[in-house]
């Protein structure tokens, strides 16, 4: 049993004043690892006030010095690559092919964000005015279970290094990862109250930083509902917010595709993270003129999904994190049912060589309508849906119609034409012919998918203001 008893305010590894214990699980076997003692309001005060307190010095520092300290974090990341990979599979059940990308993902956006502070124009001269890039203050930084670790470094970095202090409030589910980078922070030395951790529950951290008057700016990624109640916070005091929520992502599977090269693209994009990812491609569309063969394609590949002990370097299915995400997954399983939907693959319950802890098979329903609960709600989790289109305008408008709009896949032999269907979905990202990911572009939701964008120049922006200054 671990037992995790500590946050990190000012510098300092410290006790938090608030009592209640968490239960860490084993997600692959449904056992409890561990015991995280969780922050109060009263805790996340202090780490606010000393946030408020380090802003003047570190607002102050040169670009020469935020360098500098970001490489010093990038190092200690590196080093403690092994940790979190541990922390990784053992708290979040990432099978072991995910969560070696996801332990080394820290240090990669850490380096992002240094490279976008080297090119970053922080003056230039427009007309009279001298405009110049202002740190906003204290940002306020929360952070989802799923790649957890990423997320915190990813923010941090770049609210560091556009000169803001920060306040992170990482998920209490994934208290093992977050000590390896606290461990990794204390490492850099880093000035006292420039990063302050506070683990805690959502409804008690979470609110006390959305609502607190010192925090000029919140950015969150997590679920659409928990944005909306954080923008009505944000709203009191004009907190400037960045918001990262979910995703109905639609893979078009265009007509001239070769099914050998689609088919495999598709499902890795929907079980990315064993579906537990905000960018899954879950709505996958097909052309009518080919719906048997590409479902009967999909379906077959679907079947074959190795899913198992997520430490197996052959395993691509883990569990889900938690049992209220593996009751979630199978209520939307049921509802496909109810709904009509019929089943390609999958199912209901647990896969044969899975008894314990939170597995699902993955699922793959065909016969699926855009109007169906399973089309348009976020399961995270294991579950696609297959429908059919006339033809690209048809496919163009299925992917568009959802309130969400993060990501989005489109493929096709014909490279140009690909391209011209993707410059027609409304969404963040589309991804053509490719999953790769490139960290020096925008990230971020159209609709209910979020505000504003991370990474790169678009991240480091995120946390200042614009300021004229006019001379003559
Ligand atoms: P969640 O919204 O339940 O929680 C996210 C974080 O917010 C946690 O740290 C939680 O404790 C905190 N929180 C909860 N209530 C709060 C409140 N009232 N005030 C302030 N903070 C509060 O989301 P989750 O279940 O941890 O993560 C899964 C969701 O995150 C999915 O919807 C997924 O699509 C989304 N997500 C989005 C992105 C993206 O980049 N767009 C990336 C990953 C995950």
């Amino acid at each position: 049993m671990q037992r995790v008893e500590q946050i990190s305010i000012n510098g300092q590894w410290v006790t938090p004043q608030g009592t209640e214990l968490f239960d860490l699980f084993n997600p692959a076997t449904g056992e409890v690892i561990g015991q995280v003692r969780l922050a109060n309001e009263e805790d996340t005060r202090r780490a606010i006030a000393a946030a408020k307190a380090a802003f003047a010095g570190w607002s102050a520092t040169s670009v020469a010095e935020r360098v500098a300290a970001l490489t010093r974090l990038r190092d200690a990341l590196a080093a403690s690559e092994q940790a979190l990979l541990q922390a990784i599979v053992m708290e979040y059940g990432a099978p072991k092919s995910r969560a070696v990308w996801m332990a080394r993902y820290p240090v990669a956006v850490v380096d992002e964000a240094i490279s976008a502070l080297k090119a970053f124009t922080f003056r230039s001269q427009t007309g009279l005015a001298l405009v110049e890039m202002t740190p906003l203050g204290v940002a306020g930084l929360i952070t989802p279970w799923n790649s957890n670790a990423g997320f915190i470094c990813g923010k941090l970095a770049a609210a560091l290094a556009a000169g803001c202090t920060a306040v992170v409030k990482p998920s209490e589910m994934s208290a093992l990862q977050t000590q390896v980078v606290i461990n990794a922070l204390h490492q850099a030395a880093l000035p006292p109250g420039v990063f302050n951790i506070v683990t805690g529950r959502g409804d008690v951290v979470g609110e006390e930083i959305t609502r607190h008057p010192d925090v000029a700016k919140i950015s969150f990624t997590g679920s659409t509902a928990t944005g909306k109640s954080i923008l009505r916070n944000a709203a009191e005091n004009f907190k400037r917010v960045t918001l990262e929520l979910g995703g109905k992502s639609p893979t078009i599977i265009l007509d001239d595709a070769s099914l050998a090269t689609a088919v495999p693209l598709a499902i890795q994009a929907g079980l990315m993270n064993s579906g537990q990812a905000c960018i899954a491609g879950t709505r996958i569309l097909v052309p009518q003129s080919r719906k048997a063969e590409c479902e009967a394609a999909l379906a077959k590949a679907m079947a074959a999904v190795n899913v198992g002990d997520p430490r197996d370097p052959a395993t691509t299915v883990g569990p889900m994190v938690s049992e209220k995400q593996w009751q979630r997954v199978q209520s939307y399983i049921r509802l496909g049912l109810q709904e009509g939907a019929r089943l390609l693959a999958g199912g209901e319950g647990r896969p044969e060589n899975c008894r314990q802890g939170w597995f699902v098979r993955p699922t793959l329903f065909g016969g699926v309508r855009n109007e169906m609960r399973i089309a348009r709600e976020e399961i995270f989790g294991p579950v696609l849906t297959v429908m059919s289109y006339r033809d690209e305008a048809d496919a163009v408008a299925i992917a568009n119609d959802t309130e969400y709009g993060l990501s989005a896949l489109v493929l096709g032999e014909d490279r140009e034409r690909a391209q011209q269907v993707a410059a027609r979905i409304h969404a963040g990202r589309v991804q053509v012919n490719t999953l790769a990911h490139e960290p020096r572009a925008p990230f971020g939701g159209f609709k209910h998918s979020g505000i504003g964008r991370e990474m790169g120049a678009w991240g480091l922006s995120a946390f200042m203001e614009p300021k004229a200054i006019i001379s003559v």
